[in-house]
């Protein structure tokens, strides 16, 4: 049965009207949706991720109220998690924010490249933020089991894929999580082709909602 437009929303379950930090160099607003299918031990929203239920489902008509009313000092919008390509109906959310105006950012763990491909479909996605976690031999350890290095190198080789065409429209990261060395952030950038460079972040072991 295809997703109607509320069941895409039900996953909403965090909302920051401004954010100077989730998308560098613009005034964002962030909305965090629960679930993801991966599973970090050091996962920075855990709680978001695995028991999304704990949160109350936000209201998708109070948010674009909310949005609208900040409009006009806002640069784009951030869709994160949690994971946001296990959204069921994602583009139909998609396609709700762009009557914003405002462009979008998504933040991935990139294992489903596929659901990336039909998002950049849309003119308003301007940013893929792909985060990399480690050395495709790493993916089980931190992922907590859910992916293997095989499964890791495919989704994130499609990506890049998708990122040669388009480096304007990527982002990749990779957060120095305990276990992960400098040789180790040296291997995962050594996937990105040239004109792509690595975004190293820190880790905060923080629960941001
Ligand atoms: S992919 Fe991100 S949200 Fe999902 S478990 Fe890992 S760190 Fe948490």
């Amino acid at each position: 049965m295809p997703d109607s437009d509320e069941n895409s929303w039900q996953m909403l379950r965090g909302y920051e009207p401004f954010s100077l930090c989730d998308w560098p160099g613009m005034t964002s607003a962030v909305l965090f949706f629960g679930g993801c299918n991966l599973r970090c031990p050091t996962c920075h929203n855990a709680l978001l991720a695995r028991h999304p239920e704990k949160f109350p489902a936000l209201d998708k008509d109070d948010i674009l109220r909310r949005i609208a009313q900040n409009r006009k000092w806002l640069d784009g919008l951030v869709l994160t998690g949690g994971e946001t390509t296990v959204l069921p109906g994602i583009s139909l959310i998609v396609q709700d924010l762009w009557k914003t105006g405002l462009p979008l950012k998504l933040d991935t763990n990139g294992m489903r490249p596929d659901i990336v491909r039909a998002a950049l479909k849309f003119a308003h996605v301007r940013m893929i933020a792909v985060d990399i976690k480690g050395p495709w031999e790493m993916y089980p350890k931190l992922s907590g089991g859910a992916v293997s290095p095989e499964q890791a190198r495919k989704s994130i080789e499609e990506l890049l894929q998708m990122a040669r065409k388009q480096p304007e429209r990527f982002t990749f990261r990779c957060t120095r999580v305990p276990g992960l060395n400098d040789k180790d952030i040296r291997t995962v950038a050594s996937y990105l082709p040239e004109g792509l460079t690595l975004k190293l972040q820190e880790y905060v072991p923080e629960i941001r909602l």
